[in-house]
This record gives structure tokens, C-alpha cells and sequence, in this order.
């Protein structure tokens, strides 16, 4: 099978060679792809749905913002399985086969001017069309995120224009060949968000420019991020490279930027823009496809509820059986164990490692060496938190504010010579458990 992976080297830029991922006779549509809640499907077995029909909303008053959930493609519910997802959790799901009309594939769509509309509308806008911001890795509902904000005033959004893993491509390529796309889906949630400003963190060597016109304009600044030091793409270090603009007269405003700001990447802009601008809700996703084991691997478009076994299939299959199968990135990704996962709105990238390339460690008791300690960008004292967390201590709440404080940069896990789960185990801290 032909390579399709040449894209992703600078001397060949040939993003245009991704392709549309075959469309599968059966798809699986899982009814939990945001704010780690399952929804209720308003659908029965039996049903027609049409591509980019509503087939799962969120229930009860907690996520009355929640991103509905659609199907990908036309077709007809066959059954509702039970899944596992990407994250590793259990979900109901509609197995739909795919036959009949398509509604957006191959038809060109009419722009709508969104700027009419008010912030009310774009948010149930946001809700009904299912967009997640995806900025973290997790998936949170847009509408559910913007609305929960207290900040009262300086409401900036900050787009990260590259991927905050410096293992994956996805949102920098977004980024570099959508960006008039990504910049309008910015602009469209500022306006959702009642915004002071916008600004674009843009990577040390991007292959792409802010148009002029619209750094004339002081609405928006750009600022500038060295990607390759990781973790540059998380809140507090975009927060220091945006604030840095404001030594400028014109930008003064932006010193205000805080972590409560609305933070966005490209997946989530280009979400935006299609669902506002083209009104398609998000069926599909950009999913970078690779590692070593794959006879070839590329970056896809693919319709959300297709599984992995599907894109595998797609590059030619194994040229060596995976002892690994990483979704999001090698550092902060996480693994799996099976192939007939779907493809939800959180997946970005799956990478297939073979056994040369793992390393594999027992983990033992800490050695209090004080590594984790030393390289945490936040200051926190990963060792006590796991250490607490892991023999079940209620948490003080000033300690569960510290842990609240974690980006899950995962830098702890990477120098830790006992091989802890520092990082996993403060995101579970974080989901509620342990604390006081
Ligand atoms: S993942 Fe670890 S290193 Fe990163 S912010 Fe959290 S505690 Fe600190
Ligand atoms: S890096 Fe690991 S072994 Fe060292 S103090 Fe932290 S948790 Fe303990």
C-alpha cells in the first residue's frame, strides 16, 4: 500500500495527500464523548438516521450544556453494544450500518454569517452541533465550559496553534493548513465567550503567518511559544508568552489573562467553524495514524465511531505485531489494549509501538530522590500527592488546591526512577475522590 505519511516531514509538506478514511459498513457511536458523561440516546434499535443526525443528548440538569452526539453516517441502528473507549472507560454505544444519502459528504455547504447571532445562540449552537474543546486531551463540552466560567471580567481566548505533545502532529497541521478556518472558529467562540481579545500562540518555527490585517487590529495578539520545550503548551506557559505582548501599549489589556480564560487548539476551532459556518456537526476527526509496526501511516479523516481496526486496515495492516497501542501522544497519551475501539472526539493520534521500543519497568516504592519535585513547572510535591493518594488519605483542601493546580504534563512520571504514576494518580485526585 502506498506510504501517506510524507506530510509530516518539513520537506514535504503535502498535507493534501491525508485522506478521507474508508467509510466503514459499520460504525459504533459511543454515547459518552464529553465531560466523561454518558447521554441518553433518543434513538431505537431499528431507526434510519441520516448523517449528522442527533442520536444521543445529555440528560438532567448537570449537563444541560453537554455536546449532543451524532451519527457519522446514514444508515440504520442495529443494536446497542457496550465499548470500551479510547480513555479506557465503558460506554453504550449504537452500532449503525452505514447505507443511504449522504447529507454533507461530497455537497459544498452555504457560509452562514454567524455574526448576527448572539452569544445565546452560538452557545446552543455549540451544544446542539457537538462541540467539545479538546485543548487538554479530555473532552469537555464548549458550551458547558463557556457557561460554567465565573470570570466576570478580562474573558480572553488563548489558541494553542500546535500540539501541546511534541509526539503528535495533529493540531500543528491543523494549525498550518486550516488557518483561516481555525482563526474564524476563534473568533466565533470569542464572540460566544464575550471576549476582550484573542490571542494566537504560535510555534517557534510555524509554517504559516497571522494574516496582517488581523494583528492590525488590537482585538487580537500573537505570541510565541518554543514547541519543542516541552510542556510550552500548557495554560501557565501560553499564560507567560501572551502576557510577555503586553509590554506593547496597544496590548496592555492582555497582562489580564488568567487560567480561567477560555484556552483552545485547532481541532476545537476547526470544530467551530464547520459546525457555525458550514453547519455540519462534529462527525469527524483529524486522527494521525503511525508508528514503526504499521506497513504505512498518514493522517486521516475520519468519521467519528469508525474503529481502530478499520484505520489499521487502512494503512496495509502490521508489519509487526504492537506490544503498545498509544492514543494522544507519547507523553501524555495513554494506552489500549484492543483494536475495536471507535474513534471518539478526543482521539488525535494513535501510535502502534512494538516491543524494541518499549521499556519496560516494574514500579517500586519511592526513593524520595525529590526528581519529580525538582521538575514539576508548577512547584508541586508530586511524591506527598501520590503518597496520599494512594494510601487513601482524605486530602487537606489546601493539598487537594495544589493538585488542582496540575496541568498533567506528566514531566513527574518521566524522571521518576521508581516508575510511579505521579501524574495519573493526581488526575484522579482531581476527578473528586479523596477530597475533603
Ligand atoms: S503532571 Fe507532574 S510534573 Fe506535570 S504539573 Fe502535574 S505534578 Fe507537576
Ligand atoms: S521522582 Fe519518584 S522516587 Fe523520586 S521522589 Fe518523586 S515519586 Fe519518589
Amino acid at each position: 500500500m502506498k506510504a501517506i505519511n510524507n506530510f509530516i516531514y518539513p520537506d514535504h509538506p503535502m498535507f493534501e495527500t491525508s485522506v478521507r478514511s474508508f467509510l466503514p459498513q459499520n460504525i459504533v457511536v459511543p454515547f459518552c464523548q464529553a465531560d466523561g458523561k454518558e447521554y441518553e440516546c433518543t434513538m431505537e434499535i431499528g431507526d434510519k438516521v441520516h448523517e449528522g443526525q442527533t442520536i444521543a443528548a445529555p440528560k438532567g440538569i448537570i449537563s444541560a450544556n453537554g455536546a449532543c452526539i451524532h451519527s457519522s453516517v446514514p444508515g440504520e441502528i442495529q443494536t446497542i453494544v457496550q465499548c470500551t473507549l479510547p480513555d479506557g472507560k465503558l460506554s453504550y454505544a449504537a452500532r449503525i450500518k452505514t447505507q443511504g444519502e449522504f447529507t454533507f459528504l461530497g455537497k459544498k455547504q452555504n457560509p452562514v454569517e454567524w455574526n448576527l447571532f448572539s452569544s445565546a445562540t452560538l452557545l446552543e449552537e455549540f451544544k446542539s452541533k457537538g462541540i467539545v474543546n479538546t485543548f487538554l486531551g479530555k473532552t469537555v463540552s464548549l458550551a458547558t465550559e463557556i457557561r460554567n466560567c465565573t470570570l466576570k471580567k478580562h474573558r480572553f481566548v488563548i489558541v494553542r496553534m500546535f500540539d501541546e505533545d511534541p509526539s503528535r502532529y495533529t493540531d500543528t497541521l491543523i494549525a498550518s493548513h486550516f488557518t483561516e478556518k481555525v482563526i474564524e472558529g476563534a473568533k466565533i467562540a470569542a464572540k460566544a465567550f464575550e471576549a476582550e481579545g484573542i490571542a494566537f500562540v504560535l510555534p517557534k518555527k510555524a509554517d504559516f503567518t497571522i494574516a496582517q490585517e488581523l494583528i492590525d487590529d488590537n482585538f487580537y495578539v500573537t505570541a510565541t511559544a518554543d514547541n519543542t520545550k516541552y510542556p510550552a503548551g500548557f495554560i501557565h506557559s501560553l499564560m507567560r508568552q501572551v502576557r510577555k505582548t503586553s509590554k506593547i501599549p496597544e496590548y496592555e489589556r492582555f497582562i489580564n489573562v488568567n487560567h480561567k480564560c477560555l484556552f483552545l487548539d485547532p481541532e476545537t476551532c476547526l470544530s467551530i467553524y464547520d459546525a457555525i459556518v458550514l453547519g455540519i456537526p462534529v462527525i469527524e476527526r483529524f486522527v494521525h495514524v503511525t508508528g514503526t509496526c504499521l506497513n504505512s501511516a498518514g493522517m486521516f479523516k475520519v468519521r467519528l465511531g469508525t474503529t481502530i481496526r478499520d484505520l489499521v486496515e487502512q494503512c496495509g495492516g502490521f508489519s509487526t505485531p504492537p506490544s503498545k497501542i498509544v492514543i494522544n501522544g507519547l507523553i501524555r497519551g495513554n494506552g489500549i489494549a484492543e483494536l475495536d475501539i471507535p474513534i471518539t472526539k478526543m482521539v488525535k493520534s494513535i501510535e502502534f509501538l512494538p516491543s524494541r521500543e518499549l521499556c519496560v519497568q516494574k514500579s517500586t516504592s519511592c526513593i524520595r530522590c525529590g526528581r519529580c519535585r525538582a521538575i514539576c513547572p508548577e512547584h508541586l510535591v508530586p511524591d506527598l500527592l501520590y503518597k496520599m493518594a494512594s494510601e487513601n488519605f482524605i486530602l487537606p483542601r489546601d493539598i487537594a488546591a495544589t493538585a488542582r493546580i496540575c496541568g498533567q504534563c506528566a514531566l513527574c512520571n518521566s524522571v521518576c526512577p521508581s516508575r510511579l504514576s505521579l501524574c495519573q494518580t493526581i488526575a484522579l485526585l482531581n476527578s473528586g475522590e479523596n477530597n475533603a
